[in-house]
């Protein structure tokens, strides 16, 4: 199947949020990394500092001589590790995957999401909208039909960026006649063995596949092809690191007493969990409640399960846990899966190999949405795309209570 990739990239990344949280270093050449006089070298600088030729990686020294006048600072890793997480939750709103590359850059599988060109070309755009109004930083934004598409595009306007790539022809077009350290996974190693054997430009390595296979190996395999605009590397999403759990939680605009609408809103935390669950191929043996009561007293409940396979399981589970608490009027509402893995309590059975249109979990599932939906007279089915958003989830319970 044909898949539609957005990369987006933060544009420089750490300085940009400095910038934002002290305006004073606006329109300053600023150099975050090592200090002048230290060993080290340039992590990220801003736009007016690379005027002065200033760039990542540069030793610290040679910048200094380069830009004596510019603004140096040590690298604020929890706040961009914070601002990363906030980016992280907009991403997710748009794509069934996201690959993260560093902080400040991802690969978003929008094919299902998107379903045209033109639905991502959207969803480029909120992005980059949303990134900038909630979080007030700028981004560069590629779409295309293949990772390394995706990744070029994106980088063909920065700052503030946007590109597209529809499809081979238009990577190819783009590309040939440019110099080889444009396909950016050339170095300036492999750039030195291409040009000593006169291959200098993407058209070279188009016209000598063989000879570049020859030279390079497995990654000459890859450049040629490349040259073709061929990649069908797939988004391969990755829970980040030392993830035990995963959670969703929603606070009220006013106090809630009502144990229905609670469990009801139970529910669309349940689906939000299985989601980032389905995501990573994670299945929760564990399953975890937590509520803030109007006084502000918190409790967590847990249990250990088979496994929960769906929502409905979570959501069952979470709702025992719930009828087992104090009834007071609730603040905050969250629900969670924990001791992670990335097998089901399932084995294949008969089912399996049957034509069985629908496990009865999901059936359950699909007539708690329709007792919902009349209840509040909201279209579930028609939202249920929308209601893995924080906006919408958030207004969408809100509505519930207003409409209890
Ligand atoms: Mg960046």
């Amino acid at each position: 199947m044909n898949q539609i990739i957005i990369h987006v990239d933060m544009d420089a990344f750490y300085a940009s949020v400095e910038t934002r949280d002290n305006p004073s270093l606006r329109g300053k050449p600023l150099i975050i990394g090592s200090l002048p006089g230290e060993r080290g070298v340039v992590a990220t600088c801003s736009y007016e500092a690379r005027k002065f030729g200033v760039h990542s990686a540069m030793n610290i020294k040679e910048a200094y001589r380069l830009c004596p006048q510019g603004i140096y600072m040590h690298p604020n890793f929890e706040k961009y590790k914070a601002v990363s997480n906030q980016l992280h939750n907009i991403w997710d709103d748009y794509s069934t995957a996201s690959e993260t590359i560093a902080l400040d850059e991802a690969y978003l599988d929008v094919t299902k999401t998107a379903r045209t060109f033109d639905g991502a070309r959207k969803i480029a755009l909120t992005i980059k909208k949303r990134t900038l109004d909630e979080l007030g930083l700028s981004c560069s934004v590629g779409v295309a039909y293949s990772k390394t598409a995706a990744k070029t595009a994106s980088e063909e306007n920065k700052p503030n960026g946007y590109f597209e790539i529809e499809n081979k022809e238009a990577f190819v077009n783009l590309m040939i006649d440019r110099d080889v350290r444009a396909l950016y996974t050339v170095g300036a190693k492999t750039a030195e063995k291409l040009y000593a054997a006169g291959i200098n430009t993407v058209r070279d390595i188009q016209q000598n596949r063989e000879k570049v296979i020859g030279l390079l190996g497995k990654q000459g395999y890859r450049l040629s092809q490349l040259s073709l605009g061929i990649d069908n590397r797939r988004v391969v999403p990755y829970l980040p690191q030392n993830a035990k759990s995963i959670s969703r939680e929603l606070t009220f605009q006013e106090d809630v007493s009502d144990d229905e609408l609670v469990k009801d809103v139970m529910l669309l935390l349940a689906l939000c969990v299985q989601r980032r669950a389905e995501r990573y191929e994670l299945y929760g043996k564990g399953v975890t409640l937590k509520i803030t009561y109007s006084d502000m007293k918190n409790i967590t409940r847990s249990k250990l399960v088979l496994a929960c396979e769906n929502a409905m399981d979570i959501y069952r589970e979470a709702v025992k846990l719930f009828d087992q608490t104090q009834k007071r009027p609730i603040r905050l509402i969250g629900v969670g899966i924990y001791n992670l893995s990335h097998e089901g309590a399932r084995q294949l059975s008969l089912d399996d190999f049957l034509d069985s249109p629908q496990s009865s979990s999901e059936e359950e599932l699909n007539s708690e949405l329709n007792r919902l939906g009349n209840k509040y007279h909201l279209d579930f089915y028609g939202h249920l795309d929308d209601i893995y958003k924080h906006e919408t989830l958030h207004k969408t319970a809100e509505y519930m209570r207003k409409h209890n």
